[in-house]
């Protein structure tokens, strides 16, 4: 079977600064992934290279069988016109550490604007389905409450339910709730572990290693631009057998 992710010696300059120094790793479809490392070690840079935020300098890249951001023909890669781009934007969800929700629309109008704007459906249906994602994220009774009117982990639930309208392939999380207060945590990594139940397919950066150790198939350990190890989460964060893999953890356990 096609991994959903696979990436083949990715490697991301800003200027001089070498960012990502060779990262490969794949993720099956179901499968949930968490990166973890300490801060500036390359995880955003990495899922935003994958959601086309950044292009990578060297290296392959391919989301659902497809080469992100190029065609290749023969041994020539042709970079990829904006439309294209769009399209295969599509299959990817993100939602980031600060929600990002548009203030000046509803809950559900912030999770039913992609899909009549981007997809062109229809105002009812994507109504619909929105209240059904509302309902899935625990917050049914908030469809007409403005991002302002909401919690910080409220906030974050209807980022997810806006990110599932566009029906994602992949869901990519950076630090979801490292932004919140820490009594709203539960709430938004309960819907991450329904999500990940549900089947998606997920790449999760976060400091949660409890949730890592529950719900990952596979953690990856990221420093300094490389993935320093890579394994299931009762190897990687319970017997790391790195001594850089030891000391995060003794960093952040
Ligand atoms: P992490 O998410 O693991 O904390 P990042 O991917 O955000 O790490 O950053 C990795 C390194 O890349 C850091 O040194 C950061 O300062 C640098 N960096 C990230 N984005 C940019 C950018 N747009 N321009 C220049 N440097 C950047
Ligand atoms: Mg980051």
């Amino acid at each position: 079977m096609t991994p959903i992710v696979q990436a083949q010696g990715i490697h991301k300059r800003f200027g001089r600064l070498e960012v990502l120094k060779g990262i490969d790793f794949e993720v099956a479809e179901g499968e949930v992934a968490c990166l973890i490392g300490p801060s500036g070690s390359g995880k955003s840079t990495l899922l935003r290279c994958i959601n086309h935020l950044e292009k990578i300098n060297a290296g392959r890249l391919f989301v659902n069988g497809h080469l992100v951001g190029y065609r290749q023909r023969g041994e020539k890669l042709y970079e990829l016109r904006d439309s294209e781009i769009a399209m295969q934007r599509k299959d990817i969800g993100m939602v980031f550490q600060r929600f990002n929700l548009f203030p000046h629309m509803t809950a559900l109008e912030n999770v039913t604007e992609a899909p009549v704007q981007v997809r062109g459906e229809s105002k009812a249906k994507a109504r619909e389905r929105g209240r059904e994602l509302l309902e899935r994220v625990g917050l049914a009774d908030k469809e007409k409450s403005y991002p302002g009117q909401l919690s910080g982990g409220q906030q974050q639930r209807v980022a997810i339910a806006r990110a599932l309208a566009m029906e994602p392939k992949l869901m990519l999380f950076d630090e979801p709730t490292s932004a919140l207060d820490p009594e709203l945590v539960g709430d938004v990594l309960g819907v991450m572990r329904q999500l990940a139940a549900d089947g998606m397919t997920m790449i999760v950066v976060t400091h949660e290693m409890q949730f890592a150790r529950e719900v990952a198939d596979k953690v990856l350990f990221m420093d300094e631009g490389v993935v320093v190890e890579e394994g299931p989460p009762d190897q990687v964060i319970a017997e790391p057998r790195h001594e850089r893999t030891r000391g995060f953890l003794a960093r952040v356990l």
